[in-house]
C-alpha cells in the first residue's frame, strides 16, 4: 500500500476473524439430531479449515448414509437455521483488533477486502452478521463453489478479477487464516500468506507450513499494517 499498489486481503472466518467457541461444530450436533433423529459425536470429525461440504459428508458416512452433494445440502440447511441459536449460545465474538483491521483497510482506497472460507455463504452471513462485520465483504469464495478449499482459492482470485479489476495479480493478495490449510490454499493462487496463531494452531505449528508471515494474534492490529505497509 506504501508503494501505491492496490492490494486485495482474503479473509478466512472461524479463527480468524472471529471465536465462534464450538458454535460451528453445536449447530453441526443439533442438525444431526433434527436430520438422522440422533446425534452424532462432533469429536468425530476433523474441523479444521473443512469445509461445510467436508463436514456434513463426514457425518453422513458416519451414519452409513449415502455420500451425496444432495443429501450434504440437506444436512448444511438443517445446520444453518440451528447456527443463529448456537451462537447466541456460546458467545461468539470478533477476535481481538479484527473490527479495528476491518475499519482501517475499508477506509484506505488501496485496499480491498473478501472472503475465502471454508464456509457456506449462508453459513458466513450468519456469523459475520451476528457480529455486524458482513458489509465490509462485497464478494467471497464459499463452500457452495466446491468441497476444495484449493479450488476456493483459484475462484476467490476469478471473483477479484470480476469484481475489481481484470488484471488482478496474485501478489497483490493476502491470504489470512489460521490453520495449514489457509497456507495451501493461498500459495496454490501463488498469492501471500498470512497465518495468525488465534485458532487452534500455535506460531510453532503454522511456522512450519512456511506461510509469508505468522502472527500469535492482531490484538494489536498495528503488526499487521505496518506488515502490509512494508
Ligand atoms: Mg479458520
Amino acid at each position: 500500500m506504501s508503494k501505491g499498489e492496490e492490494i486485495l486481503l482474503l479473509w478466512d472466518i472461524d479463527g480468524t476473524i472471529l471465536s465462534a467457541k464450538g458454535a460451528g461444530p453445536q449447530a453441526f450436533k443439533r442438525a444431526t439430531q433434527d436430520y438422522f433423529g440422533y446425534e452424532i459425536p462432533i469429536t468425530s470429525i476433523d474441523w479444521l479449515g473443512a469445509t461445510d461440504y467436508s463436514i456434513a459428508y463426514a457425518f453422513l458416512e458416519n451414519a452409513g448414509r449415502a455420500v451425496s452433494r444432495e443429501e450434504a445440502k440437506l444436512l448444511i440447511d438443517c445446520y444453518l437455521s440451528c447456527l443463529p441459536a448456537a451462537l447466541d449460545a456460546t458467545n461468539a465474538r470478533a477476535m481481538d483488533g479484527i473490527r479495528e483491521l476491518l475499519e482501517y483497510f475499508h477506509s484506505q482506497k488501496d485496499a480491498h477486502q473478501a472472503l475465502l472460507t471454508g464456509n457456506v455463504r449462508r453459513g458466513a452471513e450468519i456469523k459475520l452478521g451476528y457480529l455486524g462485520v458482513l458489509h465490509f465483504f462485497p464478494f467471497g469464495a464459499f463452500a457452495d463453489h466446491s468441497d476444495d478449499r484449493n479450488d476456493l482459492s483459484r475462484h476467490a482470485l476469478e471473483l477479484a478479477r470480476e469484481h475489481l479489476r481484470a488484471d488482478w495479480s496474485p501478489d497483490q493478495i493476502y491470504v489470512m487464516g489460521d490453520t495449514p490449510k489457509d497456507i495451501e490454499c493461498g500459495k496454490i493462487i501463488g498469492a501471500h500468506t498470512v497465518a495468525v496463531a488465534t485458532g487452534q494452531h500455535s506460531v510453532e505449528e503454522l511456522t512450519a507450513h512456511f506461510p509469508t508471515v505468522v502472527f500469535e494474534s492482531f490484538a494489536d492490529p498495528q503488526v499487521l499494517i505496518e506488515f502490509l505497509a512494508g
